[in-house]
């Protein structure tokens, strides 16, 4: 499987970064080896002094597509997870400034904190409230409704250029309020008022 992930999808998290409002989704990957289940602990790598947590909604595909129409691409996804994209700032500001890209920033192991996957029925993905809170303060809270590119235009972009496999993960992008973890922090993530994820930073 392959995690695919879109940076700047939400407007007041693209300022907040000062960049440029993109017209096309901005798409990077993360390896398979960088997901973290079950709660486990993040443990904080000696590379990076300025991990930051993004929180986001995480759509898993559910069959094999290439070309996908916007109409079909509801059929390619049935289950969706709160997972957290943890981006070594440090090392990504580095790789902007010389135009280089972003993986070993976005992708090393253990940068994507998951919880458990949920069916779709039921919930209107396109308005879901979601939240992150760190050692018990609220630092990052949105609704889905203010992607600039939802979850099915985003299937249609990526699925032009590189098909996408049962299994395959997509992080949507975080809102506003991203800022670094330390060792020490506890990590609470909630699907509107429910507790999904919970960890600790060591
Ligand atoms: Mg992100």
């Amino acid at each position: 499987m392959k995690i695919l992930a879109i940076g700047r999808n939400y407007v007041d998290h693209i300022k907040e970064l000062n960049n440029e409002i993109p017209d096309e989704p901005l798409i990077f990957m993360k390896p398979d080896t960088a997901l973290l289940r079950n709660n486990d602990p993040f443990y904080y790598p000696s590379y990076s002094t300025d991990i930051h947590y993004e929180v986001e909604l995480v759509v898993k595909i559910d069959k094999v597509g290439k070309n996908i129409e916007k109409k079909f691409a509801p059929s390619y996804y049935n289950e969706f997870a709160i997972g957290i994209d943890l981006t070594a700032r440090d090392i990504q500001n580095k790789a902007k400034d010389k135009g280089l890209p972003w993986l070993l920033s976005k992708g090393f192991d253990s940068s994507a904190p998951i919880s458990k996957f949920r069916s779709k029925e039921g919930y209107d993905l396109s308005n879901l409230n979601f939240s992150l809170d760190i050692d018990g303060k609220k630092v990052q809270e949105a609704n889905t409704s203010l992607m600039m590119f939802d979850i099915d235009d985003i299937i249609v972009y990526i699925s032009k250029f590189i098909t996408v496999k049962k299994g395959d993960l997509i992080f949507t992008g975080t809102p506003k309020g991203v800022g670094p973890i330390n060792i020490g922090n506890h990590v609470e993530a909630f699907l509107e008022q429910e507790k999904v994820m919970d960890f600790e930073v060591k």
